[in-house]
């Protein structure tokens, strides 16, 4: 009796030692894009029951009184009612296996995001970006599932949000994921290429926008750095999962993944804003990003990462010099922008990919 009661104990111990590590039954992302199901090792996982990780929180329910949205960005300053997630599982042979959708997604989740931000410290390294600064700037990370928001602004509609499944939450170092919708084949709120993206945000946000999203800010609302911002945010899932096209995995019949599809580009600049290119200033991201995949595509991944970080932190670097430019058409603002960026690339780099942004954005450049 006493054994058995001692067994069940141990087989069913949520905050095991280093020497058991804590397995759950969660999507998988190894090796990336291979979606199944199947027993993880959480490596960072403190403890399961409280919830406790090294980089870290989850959160369900609750509502956020939203301000305004930006593509996946949402601004929200109040939150109500916020809880801890309650994770509930049944154990199997130490397997821990959730038995609801909002343990099992938030899990996944987490399993993700704990390997997204092992690649993040290994690939993007370079004199110009320390990720361990970072890091310790966003953790923890608020995950945040199924929250409601509410907008002040009936312009926006809380709807939209719950349908796009994952979003950054601007100012709150946090993201924002939803239940799947029906036509999802790998939910977007488990899909590593989507959280890689979100999780980039933070980095946009830390950098760009000197550590704090500012809803008044000239840079925050300007659609070309909303652009340049959506098109880094899909280059930097590229370089953490090898897949060019973001929503490829999740929609292999929806629309909207042809024009996020940057290894392939299915429209031109002047498209942008009519049917060929609808989601605007995505569009420009689009081009962003297949400048940079078409100008490294022969190069190796440590190559392609160590120039995706020049390109970023030097743009962040002269963001001064451009900001009174942001006005007037954004083909001309692009213009501007790429022309006081190239000079302050290395030689090879700005070689290679002032021709690629020259022709997707339709502007000319002082290519050498
Ligand atoms: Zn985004």
């Amino acid at each position: 009796m006493f054994f058995i009661f001692f067994l069940l104990i141990f087989c069913s111990n949520p905050n095991p030692s280093k020497e058991t590590p804590i397995y759950l039954e969660t999507y998988t992302v190894e090796p990336y894009l291979k979606f199944k199901l199947g027993p993880q090792v959480f490596s960072n996982l403190n403890s399961l029951v409280p919830f406790k990780h090294k980089d870290l929180d989850l959160y369900e329910s609750g509502k956020l009184i939203g301000t305004k949205t930006q593509g996946s960005i949402v601004i929200a300053h109040e939150f109500e009612s916020l809880e801890p997630i309650s994770l509930r599982f049944k154990t199997i042979n130490n397997i821990h296996y959730p038995i609801d959708s909002s343990s099992f997604l938030l899990l996944s989740a987490a399993h993700q995001l704990e390997k997204i931000i092992a690649r993040f410290q290994t690939i993007i390294i370079s004199s110009d970006f320390n990720p361990q600064n970072f890091l310790n700037w966003i953790r923890p990370l608020k995950v945040i599932y199924d929250s409601r928001i509410e907008f002040r602004d009936p312009h926006f509609v809380s709807e939209t949000y719950i349908q796009s499944n994952a979003a950054y939450l601007g100012g709150q170092k946090s993201m924002l994921l939803y239940k799947p919708t029906a036509n999802e084949s790998v939910p977007l709120s488990a899909n590593a290429q989507v959280l890689a993206h979100e999780f980039f945000h933070g980095i946009f946000e830390y950098s760009f926008f000197d550590q704090k999203f500012d809803e008044n800010g000239l840079l925050e609302n300007s659609d070309a750095i909303h652009g340049i911002n959506e098109g880094l945010a899909d280059f930097f899932s590229y370089l953490i999962t090898g897949e060019p096209n973001i929503l490829g995995k999740s929609f292999s019949l929806n629309y909207y993944q042809k024009w996020r599809n940057f290894s392939s580009l299915a429209f031109k600049f002047a498209d942008i804003a009519s049917s060929v290119c609808p989601t605007g200033f995505y569009c420009y991201g689009t081009l962003l990003a297949h400048s940079l995949w078409a100008s490294l595509k022969n190069s190796s991944l440590e190559t392609k990462a160590n120039k995706f970080t020049i390109f970023f932190s030097k743009l962040f670097s002269i963001k001064d010099q451009f900001k009174d430019f942001l006005v007037g058409d954004l083909q001309g603002q692009f213009q501007k922008i790429w022309s006081l960026l190239m000079p302050t690339l290395p030689a090879d780099f700005s070689h290679d990919l002032c021709p690629y942004l020259a022709d997707d954005f339709n502007v000319s450049l002082p290519c050498q």
